[in-house]
């Protein structure tokens, strides 16, 4: 008699539909079960666009039962707890029980605002597609409350962070306003775009550093570098050791994320909801659990440190863990995760950006040419996942 092995996937972002995918070819005899919160997967590396209004919400979403094989079983459902020393999942609609011989992890990442009074409750947060799309419903909101009001607070805008997100958020932003300009009459001199953070695009050398600074600043972006923001509400931020007053109606909260709340309500453990995994990829505490993408933690060997969590990351920690499963069931030895970084790509807006460590290779590149490689990024994931069609539709 055929026994097949129960697998379950919690998470169809980057990592979780990999792991799909590398499983459903895999040969081994699986029941593939997915489940995730919505049925559309998301390009989150994208998300800033259309919380900034660039790009429609659909451009970057896909149908989950189109991007997975027939082999598996899709559940739309929130996870609610994962009970670990019994091998199941409870799931927060229907209330039913998963029971699972192996588990992937890759429920992805959350905002992080630090405790920062007021900023879960003001802040606009950039993590799917719900609060992307009602980002830009609420930037229109205020423009349009300019528009009736004339009261210019309603043309301060504050990004507060200065990572990779708050760098590509900028870009989007500086190419709207303009656009925003000649439909809500204002003069685009008097929109007031502030990024306040402790430094800006910090893995970056000196010179690209330097070169995404002048851009935006040219471009009408002021930045308050070496600072923080210590709260929110809904009239601007305080920031600074002396508590400086910034009014501003729209205020983006980019400065961090962390794992899933679902990591520390499982009983993990964790750091900032991220599990410090095995170098195979498994969990520490269970070795029929593979933890992946943005809830995992995995370490540099080289420097001791974590890596940053990263879309490319979560793909090739899928490639790690389901060629590791498939070892385990055939009695092969599991390999190392090591990464393989692709290159660090920030656009900044549609014509310009800047890169490095290109597929891997010592190529710096700055200008018009890295939006359009980040959209092929896009495009070969996309068609990673699903083929020529869904790649062309990005
Ligand atoms: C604006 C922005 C720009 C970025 N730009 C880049 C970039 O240029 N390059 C790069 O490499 N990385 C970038 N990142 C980081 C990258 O998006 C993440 O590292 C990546 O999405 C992690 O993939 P993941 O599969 O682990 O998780 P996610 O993409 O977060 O996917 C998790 C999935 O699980 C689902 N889920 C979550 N909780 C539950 C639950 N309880 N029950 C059921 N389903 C659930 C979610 O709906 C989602 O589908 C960016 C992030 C942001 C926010």
């Amino acid at each position: 008699m055929l026994i097949m092995t129960d697998v379950l996937v919690l998470g169809a972002g980057y990592a979780g539909l990999r792991a799909c995918k590398q499983l459903a070819k895999s040969k081994l005899d699986l029941n593939i079960t997915l489940v995730n919160k919505n049925s559309y997967n998301y390009d989150a590396t994208a998300l800033e666009t259309v919380a900034a209004g660039a790009t429609a919400p659909e451009n970057i979403m896909m149908d989950i039962a189109d991007v997975t094989s027939n082999k598996v079983h899709f559940i739309q459902d929130e996870v609610e707890v994962i009970n670990r020393n019994q091998n199941s999942v409870v799931l927060k609609n229907s209330k039913q029980e998963l029971k699972y011989d192996y588990l992937f992890n890759a429920l992805g990442f959350e905002p992080e605002t630090f405790g920062t009074p007021g900023a879960d409750e003001y802040a606009l947060q950039i993590s799917n597609i719900d609060n992307a799309v009602a980002d830009y419903e609420t930037v229109v909101k205020h423009l349009e409350t300019y528009q009736k009001t004339g009261n210019k607070d309603y043309l301060s805008m504050v990004v507060v962070g200065g990572g990779l997100t708050s760098a590509e958020l900028l870009g989007e932003l500086v190419h709207q306003i303009p656009k925003w300009a000649r439909k809500y009459g204002f003069d685009k001199a008097d929109f007031q775009l502030t990024c306040i953070g402790p430094n800006l695009l910090s893995m970056f050398d000196e010179k690209q550093r330097a070169y995404a600074q002048r851009y935006l600043e040219k471009h009408g972006v002021k930045f308050i570098l070496g600072q923080n923001v210590k709260s929110v509400s809904d009239t601007g931020v305080i920031y600074g050791d002396n508590n400086h007053n910034l009014p501003a109606r729209t205020v983006f909260w980019t400065a961090g994320v962390s794992g899933s709340h679902v990591i520390e309500k499982s009983g993990y453990p964790e750091h900032r909801d991220r599990v410090a995994v095995n170098d195979d990829m498994t969990s520490p505490t269970n070795a029929n659990e593979y933890i992946i993408g943005d809830v995992a933690a995995v370490k540099d060997q080289s420097t001791g440190r974590f890596y940053p969590p990263t879309g490319q990351i979560a793909i090739q920690e899928a490639n790690i863990a389901v060629a590791n499963l498939k070892a385990k069931l055939t009695h092969s030895k599991p390999v190392p995760f090591t990464y393989r970084s692709l290159g660090t790509v920030c656009s900044l807006g549609p014509t310009t950006g800047i890169a490095y460590d290109l597929l891997g290779f010592p190529i710096k590149l700055t200008g018009i040419l890295v939006p359009t490689i980040k959209n092929l990024i896009f495009k070969r994931s996309a068609f990673e996942l699903s083929g020529l069609k869904a790649a062309l539709q990005r």
